[in-house]
């Protein structure tokens, strides 16, 4: 059964969606339900800034001399399928925060725009009553939050999320092999994928995690999106980091074995 179509192309790369992004929507569509009109922009606004943060990787490796097959909208986010990864850690580094750094531009660009508008807008005046109404900050602060959340969330040293490759690819930058440097990052996102699991398994007893309110409030977010739980959706997330380490993990140990490994 096909599950995977091809929507347009971008710089010559094909931009395909997988059926498991319909789940993905469902699922912001129902943690904001019954405010169908702000999932239904969340769902959008989501898988927009997931492309464009997927580009932002795809651009930095084709500079680098990488090649993009395709990007492919999924549940768990976005995937551009790099073939020939850029041959030198450092420009790895690069590769790997050029998403998270569109992300806090896109966040930043949102909140800026936010503060242009006014809170509420007068629709309708009766006597000394001034009807009014959202103004489209409410919309842009959202865009900007949820961008900001993508940022950081993918900042988590947790292989191969875009902190763990930053990771990886850094510790080589120090003089690790690329086998070593692996096994180490591999190991911190297996420890968060078991933090995460225990996160969910907890949340499901009912048991929720939050930031205290009298911590700043940077703080608090980055506490909140890697304690607070994202239900269901990140016990995959750990599933997927736990099962793709370790394949990244295989892989480059077979690399080392055939080819003597390169540094
Ligand atoms: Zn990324």
């Amino acid at each position: 059964m096909r599950t995977r179509w091809t929507l347009f192309e971008v710089m010559g790369i094909p931009v395909r969606a997988d059926l498991s992004v319909l789940v993905l929507a469902a699922y912001v569509l129902f943690t904001t339900f019954p405010q169908i009109g702000v999932g239904l922009f969340l769902a959008v606004v989501l898988l927009v800034s997931i492309l464009l943060h997927e580009l932002a990787h795809s651009v930095v490796a084709m500079a680098f001399g990488g090649q993009v097959r395709d990007i492919t909208l999924q549940l768990l986010g976005g995937c551009a399928a790099i073939t020939r990864m850029p041959p030198k850690p450092s420009h790895e580094v690069l590769m790997a925060a050029a998403g998270p750094i569109c992300s806090f531009a896109l966040a930043a660009i949102c909140m800026t725009a936010a503060n242009w508008f006014p809170m509420r807008y007068p629709v309708m005046e009766i006597g000394d009553y001034v009807l009014t109404q959202e103004g489209p900050n409410e919309w842009l602060l959202l865009a900007g939050g949820l961008n900001l959340g993508l940022a950081l969330f993918n900042l988590v040293p947790a292989f191969p999320m875009d902190g763990g490759r930053i990771l990886r690819a850094g510790l080589q930058c120090l003089g690790r092999t690329k086998v070593t440097a692996t096994e180490i990052a591999v190991r911190v996102g297996q420890g968060f994928a078991i933090l995460w699991a225990a996160i969910c398994v907890l949340d499901f007893m009912g048991m929720r995690f939050a930031a205290p309110a009298e911590w700043p409030l940077a703080l608090q977010l980055i506490f909140n999106i890697v304690f607070g739980s994202g239900g269901i959706l990140l016990l995959l997330i750990a599933y997927m980091i736990w099962v793709s380490g370790k394949r990244e993990l295989d892989y480059v140990r077979w690399e080392e074995t055939s080819y003597g490994g390169w540094r």
